[in-house]
Parts: structure tokens; C-alpha cells; sequence
């Protein structure tokens, strides 16, 4: 056993190896969950330092910049619950709140509640070993600093490891590209810049939840777009719109009522299933709650507010599908063009449904052209354009809306040694385990938010599900002068099993999307999120905690 000392609130202790552990915790990646994270600990008095590749905070509110990106979570679902001071104090001006307005809100929440001292920013971690004597993680930065903590919390991001296609010639472009997730900073503001597409000739490879949001911009702005899609999306129309002065008064006297529904739903949205069969009801009644669903219903609602069965059944989902179909080909002028926009791969829902506003009669615009690259793949990149078996594209800028190493990618690409000196890449390799989303066998001491096997719910919801959770166990650590905790193997697949069979009930599972890791080469296949309901999966970390952490090893 090592004399280091447990886990407490001095900023730098002496392991028995002799080495400095200088912080109870290091929170890598200053995002919606790590800055809680980090908040959360700090309150509870343990050592806690932030570490963030990019120069601010706001993670996937800093990074995507890209025109158009905004939330299709309501912002006021979205918002940090903890402080009521917090909630009344801000204003959102939209429902679905666009990208700058969301990173002057959380460089707001880090400057009230004095985060950024706690944060080493323009920091990326290169690789981390545990120490099996001290009990400690010394985590490396790419400039080479060593940096030894009890704790290592991965707050990486879901969604924040950037992938590239593989495709023949993409270094040779001579023009401008960019993957959004990279768009340049508008020097004169919190978004992106503009001037990336404002008269260019400009090609966009994919049609994701992103390609989809930004698309209607690049059309307004571009002289010419030409959309590379490999695989039509099933989209639904957000209804976005400014949040009344008077309305505010209303919307902050209701956050207890808001976040109550939300602690209440599968989603953790203010959405939920209609408990009725789509079969239930006549052919009269179940249109006429599609049409509403989708002429008015907000954000995720055609989606989540639906008959239940519709994400269960094939047969049900085929009737909201084929209701989708209609309305796309309604609304794209091209008979021709409106049939390559319509998902034949499968249903409505079953991949992310990307939110969009006026996407699809971008198509009726003379200055756009719908390319369909599963008919004439792209051959290559070529210095001026793009190539497919069929033609050649000039083009002044390529933008890759090519999405992520979702879940998995952004803690594998860090160099992860557990004590026996294995490592979590080449274990998610072989097959994605985890214990709960939470922690992995093999790895004392690492937490993950919103990483792989994720509770597939509004986001922050969950984050602060899982950041509360591992507040409390460290705090039931230090109370009992403990250093390590790690789940055993036997309770990992457990878990892991009890993930799958989850799964296996969702329509999600049997198509191809981030979701499953398929978009990724050679990653193996899994639902990279944790398919029953949010309140389930609250519900299990409470009797975890209740049962004293039963599955895992406390030493
Ligand atoms: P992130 O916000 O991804 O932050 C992770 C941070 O970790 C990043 O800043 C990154 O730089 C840092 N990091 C990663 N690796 C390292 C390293 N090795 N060293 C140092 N730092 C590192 N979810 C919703 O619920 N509703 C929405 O409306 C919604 N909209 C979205 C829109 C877009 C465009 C995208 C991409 C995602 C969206 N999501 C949405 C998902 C979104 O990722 C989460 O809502 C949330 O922002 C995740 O927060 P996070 O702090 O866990 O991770
Ligand atoms: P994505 O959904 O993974 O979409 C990537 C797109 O790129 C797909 O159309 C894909 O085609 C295409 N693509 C990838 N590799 C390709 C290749 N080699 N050749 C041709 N096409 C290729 O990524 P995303 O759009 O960035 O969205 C990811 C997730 O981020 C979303 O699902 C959502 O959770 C989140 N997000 C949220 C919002 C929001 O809430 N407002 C906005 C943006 C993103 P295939 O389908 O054929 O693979």
C-alpha cells in the first residue's frame, strides 16, 4: 500500500514514489461538462486544474463556428440548472439559441463563477500513465509538461474529434478547406468568419445534422455550391424563432416546471412519446398528428414527441417516413433532385434527425447543385476541385462536413496507459466496454462525461447526471481516506452486455450512422450511446451510489 495520501484538499501532496501529486483532479477539456466539472469540485474544496487544447472555453460552442450552427436542444433545456442566480440573469434570445450566443454564455458562466484561473488553456493532452504505487495519473501535454493527479476526468467530448474522409488526393487542393468543426474565427465576433465562402465556388462534402444547418448559408452566400451527399438524411423543420421580451418574464418563472419535465422524459427534453400506437388511432387521426408535429412542433419534437412506435417498429416507422417523403417532395421543385433527398437507406429517426430551416428549397436555387456521390463516388481531390466517375467540379473552397470519431475518439486519441501499461485505444479496439459510460476496467481513477455509451439525451442534462456523480464519490472517497476506484471486469461486461441489449430494442442499431461508430473505418461496431431512457439511467447512478459503489473496487 503507498503512504500517498488520499484523496483531500491541499493543492499538492507527496506519493510515496516520492513524485508531486500536484491537484486531486485534472478535468481535460473545458466544455459544457468540464466546466461544471470543474465548478463542482472546486466548490466541494479538492484540487482541480483544467486543461483545454483550445484557447477558451466552450468546447463544441468554440470549435463549431461554422454559419448556422445553433442548438436544436431549446436553450433554455440546454442551460446549467445549478444556480438559479445564473438562470434569471441570462437572457436567451432564441429558442434555439445560435452558436455565438451560446459561447458568450458559457464564457459568461466561467467569468461568474471565476473558472477561467483554474483552466491551462492552448494545452492538448498527449498521452496519460497511472502510477499503480502512487495511485496517481501523470498526464502529458504536447509541449511536454507532466502534470501527476489523483484523478483524471475526461470531459473530451462526445463529439469533438474531427474526421477527415479518405479521400485520394485531399492534400493536394490548392484552394481553401476546412473542416467546420475548424471554421476560422470572425475576428470582429464569438462566430465564424464569413468571408470563407461570401462569391466562391464552393464544394460541401456531406449532408449531417451539420452539412444541414449550414448549407441554406452557403447558398445565400456562395456563388455557386455544389453538396456532395453519399447518404440522404431524414430532416425536420426546427421552427425556430426570438424569444419575446415579454416572454421572458414567463420563461424564467418556469425553469423549475422546465427542468422537472426534463428529469421526467427519455430524452430529457421537453418532449415526449405520445403513449399511443400509431396503429391505435385512424389513418385521419395519426396524419393530422404528423402534420402538427411538423408544422409547428419546436426542435426535436416530430422525433420525440411522436407516437411511441414510430422509433420501435419498422411498420409504424415507415407510415412517419413515408409522411417525410411527401413533405420533401413537396417543397424541392426538381421531381428528379426531391428523390435524391429522400433517405432510402432507412427510416425517420433512426440516424440523429438533423433540424433544419428553408434546407430544402436551397435545392430550388439556381446556384446549387445536388451531386450524388453513392451514383458517381468521389475518385479524388484534385488541385482545383473535386472529381467524381462522372465529372470534374472547380472549385475555390472545399468544406468538409465530414462529422467525428464520435464518443471513443477523442479519449483514444490520447495516449491512455493503465498500471499493466495497456491501453484503452487498442482495448476499444477490440470491442467498446465501459461501466456505465463512466469508468473502463483497467483504468483506477479516469471518469468520462458524455463519452462513449453516453445517455443519448439533451446533453447537459445528462452531464450533470454524471459530473454530480462523481462529485459525490470522490467526496465518499475522501471521507474514507481512499485512493483508487476502478469497476471490476466481470461488472464492466455486465454492463456492457446490459448497453447492448438496450440497444438491440432501438431502430437505432440497425442502420449505419456515427451512432453505431460505422462512419469510422475499422471501429468496431456499438451503439456509442446508452439507449434506455435518461431517468433510467439516473435512476442506476443513484442506486450505485445508494449500494455503495457495488461493481466497483474502492481501495
Ligand atoms: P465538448 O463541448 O466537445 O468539449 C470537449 C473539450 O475537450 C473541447 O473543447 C476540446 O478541445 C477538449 N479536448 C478534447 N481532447 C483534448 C485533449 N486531448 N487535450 C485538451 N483538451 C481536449 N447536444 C445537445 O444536447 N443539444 C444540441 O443542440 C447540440 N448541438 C450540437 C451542435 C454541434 C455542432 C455539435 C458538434 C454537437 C452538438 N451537441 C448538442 C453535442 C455537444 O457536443 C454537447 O451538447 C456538449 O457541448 C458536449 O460538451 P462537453 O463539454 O462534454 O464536450
Ligand atoms: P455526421 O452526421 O457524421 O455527417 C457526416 C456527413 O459526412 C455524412 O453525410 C456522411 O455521409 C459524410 N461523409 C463522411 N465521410 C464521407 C466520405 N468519405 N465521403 C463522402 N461523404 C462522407 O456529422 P455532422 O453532420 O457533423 O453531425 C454529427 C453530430 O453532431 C450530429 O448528429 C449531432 O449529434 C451533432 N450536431 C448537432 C447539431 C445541432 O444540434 N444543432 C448540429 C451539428 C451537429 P454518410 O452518411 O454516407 O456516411
Amino acid at each position: 500500500m503507498s503512504n500517498a495520501p488520499a484523496v483531500s484538499s491541499t493543492s499538492t501532496h507527496r506519493a510515496a514514489s516520492g513524485a508531486a501529486t500536484q491537484f486531486d483532479a485534472v478535468v481535460i477539456g473545458a466544455g459544457v461538462s468540464g466546466l461544471y466539472q470543474i465548478y463542482r469540485l472546486r466548490e466541494a474544496g479538492f484540487s482541480v486544474l483544467g486543461i483545454e487544447a483550445g484557447s477558451g472555453v466552450g468546447g463544441t460552442w468554440y470549435w463549431n463556428r461554422y454559419p448556422g450552427a445553433r442548438f436544436d436542444s431549446e436553450s433554455y433545456t440546454y442551460a446549467y440548472s445549478f444556480s438559479d442566480e445564473l438562470l434569471q440573469e441570462w437572457n436567451w434570445n432564441e429558442h434555439f439559441a445560435p452558436q455565438p450566443e451560446t459561447l458568450a454564455y458559457l464564457n459568461h458562466v466561467a467569468d461568474k463563477f471565476n473558472l477561467r484561473p483554474l483552466i491551462r488553456f492552448n494545452t492538448r493532452v498527449t498521452a496519460a500513465t497511472f502510477d499503480a504505487n502512487a495511485q496517481c495519473w501523470d498526464i502529458v501535454t504536447e509541449a511536454g509538461a507532466t502534470i501527476r493527479t489523483r484523478f483524471m476526468i475526461m470531459a473530451t467530448g462526445l463529439l469533438s474529434a474531427t474526421q477527415f474522409p479518405d479521400i485520394p488526393g485531399i492534400d493536394s487542393f490548392q484552394g481553401k478547406s476546412l473542416h467546420t468543426s475548424r471554421w476560422p474565427h470572425d475576428p470582429n465576433g464569438l462566430g465564424g468568419d464569413k468571408s470563407v465562402y461570401l462569391g466562391k465556388r464552393v464544394g460541401i462534402i456531406g449532408t449531417g445534422a451539420t452539412a444541414v444547418q449550414l448549407i441554406p448559408h452557403l447558398a445565400a452566400g456562395a456563388a455557386s455550391l455544389h453538396v456532395f451527399q453519399r447518404t440522404a438524411n431524414w430532416c425536420a423543420p426546427l421552427h425556430n424563432g426570438p424569444i419575446k421580451p415579454e416572454e421572458q418574464a414567463a420563461l424564467k418563472a418556469s425553469y423549475p416546471a422546465i427542468f422537472q419535465l426534463c428529469d421526467k422524459t427519455g430524452g430529457a427534453f421537453m418532449h415526449d412519446f405520445d403513449p399511443r400506437s400509431v396503429f391505435d388511432v385512424s389513418a385521419e387521426e395519426r396524419e393530422a398528428l404528423f402534420e402538427k408535429l411538423y408544422t409547428h412542433g419546436r426542435g426535436f419534437a416530430l422525433w420525440l414527441a411522436n407516437f411511441h412506435d414510430v422509433m420501435t417498429d419498422m411498420r409504424a416507422n415507415k407510415l412517419l417516413s413515408d409522411f417525410v417523403a411527401r413533405k420533401i417532395r413537396a417543397r424541392v421543385k426538381d421531381p428528379a433532385v426531391a428523390t435524391k433527398l429522400v433517405p432510402t437507406t432507412h427510416g425517420f429517426g433512426q440516424r440523429r434527425v438533423p433540424m433544419e430551416t428553408n434546407y430544402y428549397e436551397v435545392y430550388n436555387q439556381d446556384n446549387v447543385t445536388l451531386i450524388d456521390i453513392r451514383e458517381n463516388p468521389i475518385a479524388r481531390i484534385t488541385p482545383t476541385g473535386i472529381k467524381t466517375t462522372a465529372a470534374e467540379y472547380d472549385l475555390d473552397v472545399i468544406i468538409f462536413a465530414t462529422g467525428f470519431d464520435a464518443g471513443t475518439g477523442a479519449i483514444s486519441r490520447i495516449d491512455i496507459r493503465g498500471p499493466d501499461g495497456s491501453s484503452i485505444k487498442d482495448k476499444w479496439s477490440r470491442e467498446l466496454k465501459t461501466f456505465m459510460g463512466l469508468q473502463v476496467s483497467g483504468f483506477p481513477n479516469m471518469f468520462m462525461h458524455i463519452g462513449p455509451h453516453a445517455a443519448f439525451c439533451n446533453l447537459p442534462r445528462c452531464a450533470q447526471i454524471t459530473v454530480d456523480w462523481v462529485t459525490e464519490l470522490m467526496g465518499y472517497m475522501r471521507e474514507r481516506n481512499l485512493r483508487e476506484v476502478v469497476p471490476t471486469p466481470e461488472a464492466e461486461t455486465a454492463w456492457t452486455r446490459h448497453a447492448e441489449a438496450e440497444a438491440d430494442k432501438t431502430l437505432l442499431s440497425k442502420t449505419d450512422s456515427w451512432i453505431m461508430g460505422s462512419n469510422i473505418p475499422g471501429k468496431p461496431r456499438a451503439l456509442l450511446l446508452y439507449a434506455a431512457p435518461a431517468p433510467v439511467f439516473r435512476q442506476e447512478c443513484k442506486a450505485l451510489a445508494e449500494n455503495h459503489y457495488q461493481g466497483m473496487q474502492l481501495r
